[in-house]
């Protein structure tokens, strides 16, 4: 199978020596395109993990009992599907809302003291500029692929510990989902 291109630089080298552990109680969201992907993947790399996804408003990786996700490896402190981890996974520390009053999704970033690369993104701000194109691709594709359901329970989350970074129009087809 083709694995898909690098979506994200790898921040191991940061994230590696982070002991905040941003994996633990994370439950990206999942599209079922995603799924499928993920999917694929572990299949291709004999990686069995019973049952990975759990499927509730929105769907999302099976927690350990630990509260970690289920690909996150204690050991090497690192994602075991890298490659083709979910859209907001690619995106952190970068975050999104939308606001249905403007219309507009709203871009956040979340704070040094939870998220170490996001300050590292702070002081370098071609980095942060050059992760940012990055992270708003995956996230409107995500947006454009989530099901009403799922989207409006996502919204509900809340995230504190970030701040606004910027604001565009969200695309309509996305709007009349919520
Ligand atoms: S998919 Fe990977 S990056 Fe995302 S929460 Fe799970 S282990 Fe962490």
């Amino acid at each position: 199978m083709r694995v898909e291109d690098e979506r994200q630089k790898n921040f191991f080298n940061i994230c590696g020596t982070c002991k905040i552990d941003c994996c633990w109680n994370a439950r990206p969201p999942i599209t079922e395109k995603r799924e499928k992907i993920i999917l694929e993947y572990l299949k291709a790399y004999g990686i069995r993990i019973e049952n990975p996804f759990e499927h509730a408003e929105y769907t999302f990786p099976r927690e350990t009992s630990e509260g970690y996700c289920v690909f996150y490896d204690k050991a090497t402190r690192k994602c075991i599907v890298h490659s083709v981890k979910p859209e907001t996974c690619v995106a952190g520390p970068v975050t999104f809302d939308i606001n249905t009053k403007t219309g507009k999704i709203e871009w956040y970033l979340k704070m040094e003291k939870i998220c170490p690369l996001a300050g590292v993104m702070y002081s370098d701000k071609a980095l942060l500029a050059k992760h940012f194109e990055a992270a708003r691709k995956e996230i409107l594709q995500f947006m454009r692929e989530l099901t009403p359901k799922a989207l409006k329970a996502i919204l509900k989350r809340e995230e504190p510990d970030t701040f606004k970074i910027g604001e565009e129009e969200i695309e309509g087809e996305v709007l009349n989902k919520l």
